[in-house]
């Protein structure tokens, strides 16, 4: 090589991932800069704790069971809450949602010839038929599956069936695991119906040996008659399992009267900052309002919601001014089938929006550990941006993923998904039952989620995606 060539050879090596850098990052973002406002902010938020304040007066109307009193006083303090608080275009978009009543009795007697009558603790699931009036009682087939239902098809016949099938306690993610015993609640009642069972008793799902039961929504195959469902504590479903190998034929009398009732009209509720340079462009945190009946819902989802609205006021209050609205959405009826998602998504008051990203939060109230994003390996690089102003608060890494009921609709219209993901080691200890008390929520973890939730999405609200 000439020497003169060989100059511009060693100067292109020296300089070209200046050039390279420069042309990768065309914003105009100053981390430095984001990093002390981020502290400011953050410190005054852990001070403060206002997420917490939120949980307890969303979750003030107590159990906000779709279509209940409860939740229509929840979307009336939801909105006043907002609108207190000073957000744009805070609103109720009217949302016919399906009401469904737990009724008075839930009553599970066993009787054994060995025994004196024992009560169970059970409640119904949602969704379920009562039993007649002077309740119904047969014997009880204990199951493991659905294979093994199949092999003892011969057997249902009259039955009360027991799916006894406990969480995976090997499994490390909680969610994996209440992802495989979930059929047996959603889809059990009908999968025994069709060889002639009378009802079902399903073990709850929580990794936990406790007295509570855990409710959850079922669903009827319309092919198959209905039969009642309900959950049993997993304490009481050991003993009666225990009890069944000493007396295989003691009978379980089962008295409900839970009901369907007509639909009624409930409301998602809204409240947004609305963006200075591109207000059409939704970067959207949503939540659901709605929540079972036996406890306020703390950490499903009052905590969510919570989060949303605490993200808000923590960029309102520190000043910043997103570019790209940033709109939180409070939806009724996750739990009872997602009418409230469905509706905002084909609403057509989303006219010329345009829903760059959807976070939803509801995976309780415990403390941030990571963040989900989908749409691709690009804006995963965007994020990690963030990564070393995130892990002040708690988050480890960064990977693809993101979803939920609520967003779901949004995302197949091609809104990019995405979620602060907290612990969830101790999430279904209090999932859907009696125990999901305002305690069970820690007001430094739901903080720290609000305030990973502000710095994502203020950050995308000026980068874009
Ligand atoms: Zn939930």
């Amino acid at each position: 090589m000439k020497k003169y060539l060989l100059k511009y050879w060693i100067t292109f090596w020296l300089i070209w991932p200046v050039v390279f850098s420069l042309a990768a990052d065309d914003s105009s973002f100053d981390r430095q800069e984001f990093a002390r406002q981020v502290k400011k902010m953050a410190e005054a938020a852990l001070k403060e704790e206002k997420a917490y304040e939120f949980l307890k007066t969303l979750a003030l109307p107590g159990g906000r069971l779709t279509g209940s009193p409860a939740a229509a006083r929840a979307v009336a303090q939801a909105t006043d809450l907002m609108t207190q608080l000073g957000f744009d275009q805070v609103r109720q978009e009217p949302v016919e949602v399906n009401r469904w009543q737990r009724g008075q009795t839930e009553k599970a007697l066993v009787k054994s010839q060995k025994k004196g009558p024992h009560s169970l603790n059970i409640c119904a699931l949602g969704n379920s038929i009562g039993t007649p009036s002077r309740g119904l009682e047969a014997e009880v087939l204990e199951i493991h599956s659905f294979d093994e239902l199949e092999q003892f098809q011969q057997a249902v016949k009259g039955k009360i069936v027991f799916f006894n099938i406990p969480m995976d306690r090997t499994e490390a993610n909680p969610f994996a695991a209440y992802g495989r015993a979930v059929p047996y609640r959603t889809n059990g009642a009908s999968a025994a119906a069709r060889y002639g069972a009378v009802a079902v008793l399903v073990r709850s799902l929580t990794f936990r040996l406790d007295d509570f039961p855990h409710t959850g929504l079922m669903i009827y195959d319309e092919q198959i008659p209905r039969i009642p469902a309900a959950a049993i504590a997993t304490s009481q479903a050991e003993q009666l399992s225990q009890w069944l190998k000493e007396d295989p034929h003691l009978r379980v009398n089962l008295k409900m009267n839970s009901e369907q009732c007509p639909p009624v009209m409930s409301a998602n509720v809204l409240g947004q900052l609305t963006g200075e340079e591109k207000p059409e462009e939704i970067i959207l945190l949503g939540a659901h309002l709605d929540s079972w009946d036996l406890s306020p819902g703390a950490n499903d989802d009052a905590a969510g919601c919570a989060v949303a609205l605490e993200a808000l006021r923590l960029i309102k209050e520190a000043g910043w001014r997103p570019k790209r609205t940033i709109r939180a959405v409070l939806f009724m009826d996750e739990e009872f089938g997602g009418t409230g998602g469905r509706f905002y998504a084909a609403s057509a008051s989303r006219g010329s929006e345009k829903h760059l990203l959807a976070i939803e939060q509801d995976n309780g109230g415990g403390p941030p550990v990571g963040l989900v994003l989908g749409g691709g390996a690009k804006i995963i690089e965007k994020a990690e941006k963030l990564e070393g102003i995130l892990s002040q608060y708690g988050i480890n890494w960064i990977r693809p993923g993101g979803g939920g009921v609520d967003i779901g609709p949004l995302i197949q219209q091609g809104t990019i998904a995405g979620g602060v993901v907290p612990e969830t080691q101790r999430y279904f200890d209090f999932h859907h039952s009696a125990l999901d008390q305002l305690s069970s929520v820690h007001p430094r973890e739901i903080e720290l989620q609000a305030i990973v939730l502000a710095i994502v999405s203020y950050y995308f609200s000026q980068e874009g995606i």
